[in-house]
């Protein structure tokens, strides 16, 4: 199979600008029928909720939000009917034994069944990846097994534009430790005038801070810009000064490819709602190093060692679960972390939403990805230069440094004509006050002529 991560840019040449052309590249994707297992919203519901023009047809709308809600895949409802009918059908007894016919596990085996599903997607083993809890959530619960700060290192190095969450959640940590903030947070920035931050620049801030930084944590994907940091190089770095390293996957995860465990990343967390189209809130997940998840049972009276953590029933191993004798003994590896009895209603939304990588793999989505992310790059730049445009791409050209994402920074002024006329034509997408509209083509059920049709309406707004 193609590796993506050595996969060239795909070029488009002068022919590819028209409507026929898109036809023929979905022709030719060999994941189109993938979109058939999505319900994808309809113009006509789109505008009864909204100010958009009466008179939009019944199909569908245009969905480029997905990198902020993912849409239902049609398994939802079907493995939501199969768990409701095992609670009513056996109660309690679903703890244990699965109901004949449910494509689903007994409920103590569900997160299990999710968390294999998962590995796959951020190449992991899936011992090394949980089902659980929410991102925010997560990420406390990780930041207080991995963030140790000491007299001599305490800081930690995140990014400048970090998504709010994960900010208050690092802010709250450090004090929750009794420090100050102001003088153990470093935000990583892009130089003066520019958007991306270098890899160089990441690992010279490493360099600065080598000595009295106790952790490193970045989102994969930049959420505001798109951009793609380069995971394995910037753990290895900073792993080899002594920082632990997180990342948070929430816009990467069933995005883009990870090797979690062959880059050697300490841990990372993820949301399953965007591209995982789990549905609003759906359950999270976490990874774990292997190498942090080893419980020594050997190590004497006291009972078993383990990496340190908050700990709770559920992250103890399911032959003493139910004993009830409060002798802790950690599931080895990230189920280990587990804390309360799973949301088994939210595990079953979750493995509905992974059966849509069952026939595919996110190497094969990642390579319609560069596609169909080239595809709108390339209709969005042909026949404007840098003086006529209205508008720069704010994500990074190299494709390796982004996944199915575009942010496009308007000319200051333009925003709201532009969403209007996006809006009255049935396409969503994100806009970001005051000059950012992000446009996320989702491989799993986007199409290359709604990218043509997209970029017609933009063109035409900015035009008019
Ligand atoms: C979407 C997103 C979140 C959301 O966090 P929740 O705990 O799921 O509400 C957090 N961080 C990042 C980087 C995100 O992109």
């Amino acid at each position: 199979m193609t590796d993506s991560f050595n996969t060239p840019k795909p070029i488009f040449g002068s022919e590819a600008g028209s409507k026929e052309y898109a036809a023929s590249l979905d022709m030719a994707d060999p994941l189109r029928a993938l979109r058939d297992q999505f319900i994808i919203p309809s113009k006509a519901n789109l505008a009864s909720k909204t100010l958009a023009k009466p008179g939009l047809s019944n199909e569908p709308c245009i969905y480029f939000a997905g990198n902020s809600l993912g849409v239902q895949p049609k398994a939802v409802g079907k493995y939501m009917e199969a768990q409701l009918d095992t609670w009513s059908g056996i109660g309690v007894l679903g703890h244990f034994i699965e109901l004949e016919g449910s494509p689903l596990k007994p409920w103590q085996l569900l997160a299990e069944q999710a968390a294999g599903s998962m590995s796959k997607l951020v190449g992991a083993s899936p011992e090394e990846v949980a089902a659980m809890g929410t991102l925010t959530v997560n990420l406390h619960l990780l930041l207080a097994s991995f963030y140790k700060p000491t007299e001599s290192r305490k800081k930690i190095l995140l990014d400048w534009k970090a998504f709010p969450s994960d900010h208050y959640a690092i802010e709250s940590q450090i004090e929750w430790h009794g420090l100050d903030p102001k003088e153990t947070m470093v935000l990583m920035g892009p130089d003066e005038g520019e958007y991306e931050v270098k890899t160089e620049k990441v690992l010279s801030i490493i360099d600065q801070h080598a000595d009295d930084a106790a952790l490193l944590i970045l989102p994969a994907i930049q959420y505001y810009t798109g951009q793609l940091f380069d995971i394995p190089k910037i753990t290895q770095y900073a792993k080899a000064r002594g920082l632990v390293v997180g990342w948070d996957l929430a816009h990467g995860y069933a995005n883009v490819p990870f090797k979690l465990h062959d880059w050697d990343v300490d841990f990372a967390a993820w949301c399953t709602y965007k591209y995982g189209n789990g549905g609003p809130g759906s359950m999270a997940g976490l990874f774990v190093h292997e190498k942090h998840g080893r419980v020594d049972y050997s190590a004497g009276e006291d009972g078993p060692k383990f990496r340190h953590r908050l700990t709770g029933w559920y992250g103890g191993d399911r032959s003493v679960r139910f004993k009830m004798d409060n002798k802790f003994k950690p599931i080895p590896g990230a189920g280990g972390f587990i804390v309360s009895n799973p949301a088994v209603i939210d595990l079953t939304t979750l493995i509905a939403s992974l059966t849509a990588f069952e026939n595919t793999s996110i190497e094969e989505i990642r390579q319609k990805s560069f596609k169909l992310t080239g595809y709108a790059e390339y209709l969005l730049l042909k026949d404007t230069t840098d003086e006529t445009r209205q508008f720069t791409i704010i994500t990074p050209a190299d494709h390796h440094a982004r996944g199915a994402q575009l942010s496009v920074l308007l000319k200051p002024g333009l925003l709201h004509k532009v969403a209007e006329r996006l809006q009255n034509a049935g396409i969503i997408c994100d806009k970001r006050e005051p000059d950012v509209i992000r446009v996320a083509p989702a491989p799993l059920y986007n199409t290359f002529s709604e990218v043509w049709t997209f970029v017609d309406t933009f063109k035409s707004a900015l035009s008019s």
